[in-house]
Order: C-alpha cells, then sequence, then structure tokens
C-alpha cells in the first residue's frame, strides 16, 4: 500500500554559512530544488541566517525551519532563540534533540521534550532526533535505546495532527562518518519507531508521523532509505551543503 505520508527533506546546515553564504546557497537552492506535491523541502540554517534566508526563499516551496529553540517566550536566557522569534522569520520547522546538542550542549530527554511541547503550542513542527551511539549498537540494545528515548522525548504529548510531529533517527555513528547505515538498519529502528508511537498514540496517528532518517544521506544512497516502508525522508548534514547535491535528492524523493 503507497504511504499516505508526504515526503520530507530537511536540510541541517549546522554551523555553517555566514550570512553571505547563507544567501548564495539559498539562492542556489532556489534555482535549483524542483518544486513537488510528493515532497516537502525544509532548509535549517543557524540562527543568525535565517532572517536573511526566510527573505531569499519567500517566493518558493522551500520551507523554513531552526536548528534548536528554547520553551520558553522571552527573558534572561543569553544566546537562546523563542519559538516566538522563529515564528517572526516564518520558520515552520525546528529540529531538537540533534545528537550533537545532547552531546556538546548536555540537553537531555526531558528539554527535548520541553522544546516539542513549546513548539507545537506555537505552531511549529519539531523534527525531533534520537539515535544510538556506536557503543550501544555494538552492544546490540540499539531499538531498546531508541523506543526509550522516543517515550521519554514524547511524554505527555498531544498531537492533533501527526503531519505536525516529525522524528528523525539519526544513529550517532553514521553523522558526518561517511559510514552509513544500511536500509535494513534504518528500517529495523524507524519500524520500531513506529510501533512506539502507535503503543502511544494510536496506530491512526503513527501511521500520519513522518519517520526520516539521517546519517551520511546523499544523492547516491537515498533511495535506498527511502524504498523502507517506515522511512518517510530524510535529515541532511554536509549534502544540504551543496545546491546540487541537496536538489538531487530532493528529485530523488519526488520520483
Ligand atoms: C545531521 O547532522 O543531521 C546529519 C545527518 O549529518 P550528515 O548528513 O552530515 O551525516
Amino acid at each position: 500500500m503507497p504511504s499516505k505520508r508526504t515526503r520530507l527533506i530537511a536540510g541541517n546546515w549546522k554551523m555553517n554559512n555566514d550570512v553571505p553564504a547563507a544567501k548564495e546557497l539559498a539562492e542556489a537552492l532556489v534555482e535549483k530544488v524542483p518544486a513537488s506535491d510528493s515532497v516537502e523541502v525544509v532548509i535549517c540554517p543557524p540562527t543568525i541566517d535565517l532572517a536573511c534566508t526566510s527573505h531569499k526563499i519567500a517566493e518558493s516551496a522551500i520551507k523554513l525551519g531552526g536548528q534548536n529553540v528554547y520553551w520558553e517566550e522571552k527573558g534572561a536566557y543569553t544566546g537562546e532563540t523563542s519559538c516566538g522569534m522563529l515564528k517572526s522569520v516564518n520558520a515552520e520547522y525546528c529540529i531538537i534533540g540533534h545528537s550533537e546538542r545532547r552531546d556538546y550542549f548536555h540537553e537531555t530527554d526531558e528539554d527535548i521534550n520541553k522544546k516539542a511541547k513549546a513548539l507545537m503550542a506555537a505552531g511549529i513542527t519539531p523534527i525531533s532526533c534520537c539515535g544510538e551511539s556506536l557503543e550501544v549498537r555494538e552492544a546490540g540494545t540499539h531499538v531498546a535505546f531508541v523506543v526509550d528515548q522516543i517515550k521519554k522525548d514524547t511524554e505527555g504529548l498531544t498531537i492533533t495532527d501527526p503531519s505536525k510531529y516529525v522524528v528523525a533517527y539519526e544513529p550517532i555513528w553514521a553523522i558526518g562518518t561517511g559510514k552509513t547505515a544500511t536500509a535494513a538498519d534504518a528500517q529495523e529502528v524507524c519500524g520500531a519507531i513506529r510501533a512506539t508511537l502507535a503503543e502511544i498514540f494510536g496506530q491512526e496517528t503513527a501511521d500520519g508521523i513522518r519517520i526520516l532518517y539521517g546519517g551520511s544521506a546523499k544523492p547516491e544512497n537515498i533511495a535506498g532509505f527511502l524504498a523502507e516502508e517506515d522511512v518517510d525522508g530524510a535529515l541532511v548534514g554536509g549534502a544540504s551543503l551543496k545546491a546540487d547535491d541537496f536538489a538531487a535528492m530532493v528529485e530523488k524523493a519526488a520520483e
């Protein structure tokens, strides 16, 4: 049965591109990324680039996302970005719980859960990341590890529109390493994620939630991941910084 879920290709620029470089990449993406009803395309630049990127993509089908958010509305939280600030630049998505934030900035599942609740209350779709380390993968406990993350990250969430909550499965050992999981590896965990979401929110809601794969995804391997039943798109790091590669990935997802 063909999936009812619209595919999603999201680019995570991480801490790359100053304002002039962001404008240049956004312009190239507007020119090269094909518009398609069957794929939603999101780019997530650094916070400093959100306003100029928003302006550049305004007339295109490309949507904007943040890379992080803080759950409080405003106040003395130096260096943080609120949901309202993301909305003011027309961001419709926001990555939360990326493994780099969990590892380097000590974000916990409790933090990620608070961020998801704040974003959803503000009408911004979280792209909530999960994934295991190499150590966990080698111990063979990766499915249980990710299921536990999903349970903690979604605790107390109400999902009324399943297209407005996205999960990204990103095995840490495959991020930025050039080492990809196999399509079967991705399906094993993405299938377990959907089953967990079904236990929590019911099958119908779980069937509407997009689950992305992330970890050295590129034009050469994306089709294999997308062929899997529970993989609905990709969260792309390195390859999202090259307009030709990112456009090629969107093209493959639209096929
Ligand atoms: C990411 O950072 O979300 C990611 C998947 O990076 P890369 O594609 O470079 O592995």
